[in-house]
């Protein structure tokens, strides 16, 4: 399609969000986002009618390859987005790990993935924003301009206003990332060594932890030698990679390998990392090489996050991304061991917001680095509220904050000792979100028991793939 033809369309998408704003405005109706799918793992039962649709945001207006940008519509998924960049041999310089998380849902929520060691979460790479306010008039927030707004937006989970497009910075993209494997004893090894490869700035870094004192750093650069073994993680035959990281780093002290870039970029697709594997507990499914094949299509993320909403499973689990001072992380990683005994355990280093103030990574430690916490939880209802409090106090009191995509259930005054109430307050105020948008602390707050239903996880896929 015409670029001026997606322009006039995409004018035309903002004029009907104005309206929506305007009219909850005016009834001061607080409302939420409905962008369709999401990668949160709350459940929602938003009544539509207090939603704003943004649904049909799904376009890519322009990719500007001289100036290096991208023009996106907020509802464009990270895999759509990438597509349309590597043609011109660019890409976002921080792509998520699902290929299901939108651009929106990414700025929004704090999505980050291996380049974030340089770069930061992904909203660092967006230039500018265009916002629909609570009250239907439309900003455009960057450094310059509305600096406070752009500022306040990243990681507000669309409580100060509603994003219409987004200018994201775009680099490089090379056709095959050379991945190198480096084995460690600990957590603190771990960080240790990224660190220190960090100095050479490559592509990616990220580290996985299999159990406390296993674990391999893996650092990522353009693949100049073709040479390498090939390895790829998208297809049914492939090896789940964190399966394969394991094996890896057992037999070698320092192995490399070439993988086709979108391989490398949703390499944890498959298995959602590893917590597809809890899949094969619940239906007794021997967990193997041949399991893996078969049930590989249900085992995308995308699947997962369809069977986990149906089914309302989300409070059996322990879904948490942490962002900790580097110096605290060996330190809660034995507490989650001698606590949780969860592993692995993911670990992403990630560059210190100075900025975004709602951000995870907005800490007063001159590195960071994202836990990823993600297992399976035994006890009650009533056990799993006080452990998911037990770690948001454990995390506070180490320097730390959560990434608020997940389930939270802090006390309203504990939550507003993690992040600035008065300029949270002042901001909404400024840009009238008060009476049309629901506030964070609302939004990532779960205030009930979820029914959980493993037939009705299996009715949302099949209504998915048109079987119902
Ligand atoms: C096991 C597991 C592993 C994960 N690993 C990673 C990882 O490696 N890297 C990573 O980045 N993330 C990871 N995530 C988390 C994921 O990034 C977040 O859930 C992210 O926010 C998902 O984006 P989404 O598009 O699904 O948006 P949602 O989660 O649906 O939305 C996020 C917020 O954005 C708001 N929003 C959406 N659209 C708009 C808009 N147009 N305007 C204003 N507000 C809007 C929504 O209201 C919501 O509050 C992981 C999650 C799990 C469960």
């Amino acid at each position: 399609m015409e670029m001026k033809t997606k322009h006039r369309q995409h004018k035309q998408k903002v004029s009907a969000v104005q309206r929506q704003m305007t009219a909850f405005y005016k009834a001061k109706q607080q409302v939420r986002m409905y962008h369709g799918e999401s990668n949160s793992t709350r459940v929602s039962d938003a009544d539509r009618q207090k939603t704003v649709d943004v649904s049909s945001l799904t376009d890519i207006l322009e990719v500007n390859s001289d100036e290096r940008y991208v023009l996106v519509e907020p509802n464009v998924p990270l895999d759509a987005l990438i597509q349309a960049t590597i043609p011109f041999g660019l890409m976002p310089a921080v792509v998520s790990e699902f290929p299901g998380i939108t651009i929106g849902g990414a700025v929004q929520g704090g999505a980050a993935e291996s380049s974030s060691y340089a770069w930061g979460c992904l909203h660092e790479i967006a230039l500018e924003y265009e916002v629909v306010l609570g009250n239907g008039a439309v900003v455009t927030a960057s450094n310059k301009n509305h600096p406070d707004l752009y500022h306040g937006l990243a990681c507000s989970y669309g409580s100060l206003g509603v994003l219409t497009l987004i200018k994201l910075q775009l680099v490089d993209a090379p056709k095959f990332v050379e991945l190198a494997y480096v084995p460690v004893k600990s957590a603190a090894e771990a960080s240790r060594v990224m660190t220190l490869v960090a100095k050479n700035k490559p592509l990616f870094i990220d580290a996985i932890m299999f159990g406390k004192e296993e674990g391999v750093v893996m650092i990522g650069n353009k693949a100049n030698d073709l040479t390498l073994p090939l390895a790829r993680f998208s297809q049914a035959r492939d090896e789940w990679f964190y399966l394969h990281a394991q094996n890896v780093a057992s037999k070698h002290s320092n192995y490399k390998e070439r993988i086709p870039l979108q391989d490398y970029l949703f390499r944890y697709d498959r298995g959602a990392f590893w917590m597809g594997k809890h899949g094969y507990k619940l239906f007794h499914i021997p967990f193997n090489r041949f399991t893996r094949y078969w049930f590989s299509s249900f085992m995308k993320t995308r699947t997962l996050y369809r069977f986990l909403h149906g089914a309302h499973l989300s409070q059996q689990f322990i879904i948490q991304d942490l962002c900790l001072p580097k110096a605290s992380v060996q330190e809660f990683v034995d507490y989650v061991d001698s606590r949780f005994g969860i592993e692995p355990l993911w670990l992403c280093p990630l560059k210190t917001d100075k900025e975004a103030w709602l951000a995870p990574n907005y800490l007063k430690s001159e590195s960071v680095i994202n836990v990823g916490l993600w297992g399976a939880f035994h006890g009650d209802y009533d056990a799993f509220i006080d452990t998911n409090r037990e770690i948001e106090n454990k995390v506070h009191s180490l320097g730390g904050r959560k990434v608020l995509y997940a389930h939270c259930y802090y006390e309203e005054a504990n939550f507003w000792k993690v992040y600035d109430h008065e300029r949270y307050l002042a901001i909404r105020k400024k840009y009238k979100a008060d009476d049309s948008l629901k506030n964070i602390y609302d939004k990532v707050t779960v205030k009930k028991k979820y029914k959980a239903s493993v037939i009705k996880g299996w009715m949302a896929i099949l209504k998915d793939a048109g079987l119902q």
